[in-house]
């Protein structure tokens, strides 16, 4: 694989918040390519509850024209001599963290994730002032560290979604303790959510999914989930009173979202993790809510290096896999429009169409 001239990275952008659907292929300056550095020719990349955000500018103004995307894999076309775990030609993946500051506190503690200066694959600075740019385009530029070799037995198609969606729920999973003999409750079954239930299950977890109705039920249960609970008719709770030691919500919706009946199905000390990034307020929470329980209410964002690496050698090993559409990377407008509406089971994978 040839590796790319500067002035050859261009990708699908959004040049208007308000027309949100509407992507131009553009150039762009890629990040100077340095010896800790790796360069991806990007085959697939997934389409995140996150790009819709921000496109839309749902979570705050951007600076378009911007091109998203952080569910990317390729192959290795340039690979710098300090780069251990990557060879030239490799397929490898990119998630939704493409730096950090490598030395503070949080980074020498394997939580890059939780560097206070990390950079975004899209949308973010490096100091230098060259933007980021994700993946709904042709090549990428990471650092060593957000870089990971996708095992042999794992489909691009099928790896591209866990760099960003996988991830964010498998970290937290593992992190508390999630295996044989414990209760996990995942709602909101969307990208985040059916990858909640397909590691939690496969982590050796009992997992039962909480949706707005029954229609992913049969889903749920092929994905390894023990029943869907419909979570739209007041009282759904009383039935799993103290039932669950870890609820992991990755709802995309904060106004009326039941929180304090979610924080009664825990265990004593359980624990409810929002992954969800909804726009606005979460519901108001009385100190009544977290007291009779002893419940700890926590987030968590993407995952650190070891756990990226861990996730994708579970998927490989034990054979898990997304349920995914995949579409041409050209039709990355209808692909969010259908994020927004709700209408996708349960991710879509874009498929590149950008030639040099
Ligand atoms: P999806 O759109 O795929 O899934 C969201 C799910 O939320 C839906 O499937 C739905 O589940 C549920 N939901 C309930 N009510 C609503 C509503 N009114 N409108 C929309 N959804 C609703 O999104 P993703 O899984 O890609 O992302 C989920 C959230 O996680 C987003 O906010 C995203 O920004 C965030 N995120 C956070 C990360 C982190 O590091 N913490 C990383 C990546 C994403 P059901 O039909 O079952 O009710
Ligand atoms: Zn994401």
């Amino acid at each position: 694989p040839a590796p790319f001239a500067d002035d050859a990275f261009k990708g699908y952008a959004v040049t208007d918040t308000k027309n949100w659907t509407d992507f131009t292929v553009m150039n762009y300056k890629p990040k100077q390519f340095t010896e800790d550095d790796v360069e991806v020719a990007i085959t697939h990349c997934g389409v995140c509850g996150s790009d819709v955000h921000t496109i839309t500018a749902g979570w705050g103004a951007i600076t378009p024209p911007l091109v998203v995307g952080h569910e990317i894999v390729g192959i290795a076309t340039r690979v710098g001599k300090n780069v251990t775990e990557i060879k030239l030609g490799d397929r490898v993946g990119v998630g939704a963290q493409i730096a950090s500051c490598y030395t503070c506190k949080a980074c020498k503690n394997h939580n890059e994730n939780y560097c206070p200066t990390m950079i975004d694959t899209y949308g973010a600075e490096y100091p230098d002032g060259t933007k980021t740019m994700g993946g709904y385009s042709l090549a990428i530029r990471a650092n060593k560290l957000f870089t990971f070799h996708i095992p042999d037995g794992l489909a691009s198609e099928d790896a591209a979604s866990m760099l960003c969606a996988g991830l964010t729920v498998f970290s937290p999973l593992v992190r508390n303790g999630c295996g044989p003999g414990k209760k996990v409750a995942v709602c909101g079954i969307g990208g985040l959510g059916h990858y909640a239930i397909i590691f939690a299950h496969a982590l050796g977890a009992q997992v039962t999914a909480f949706s707005r109705s029954l229609d992913k039920k049969e889903d749920v249960l092929k994905m390894g989930a023990d029943r869907l609970v419909i979570s739209s008719v007041p009282g759904f709770e009383k039935e799993f009173a103290r039932e669950f030691d870890i609820v992991i919500c990755a709802l995309n919706v904060s106004a009326g979202f039941p929180i304090g009946e979610y924080l009664t199905i825990l265990d004593v000390a359980g624990i409810f993790i929002m992954v969800g990034l909804p726009e606005g307020n979460l519901p108001a929470l009385t100190a009544f809510n977290l007291l009779p329980n002893g419940c700890r209410l926590s987030g968590s964002h993407l995952g650190n290096h070891e756990e990226m690496n861990q996730m994708l050698k579970l998927a490989a090993d034990k054979g898990l896999k997304p349920w995914i559409q995949k579409m041409p990377m050209k039709d990355c407008g209808k692909a969010v429009k259908a994020v927004k509406d709700g209408k996708v089971r349960y991710r879509i994978v874009l498929e590149q169409d950008l030639t040099l």
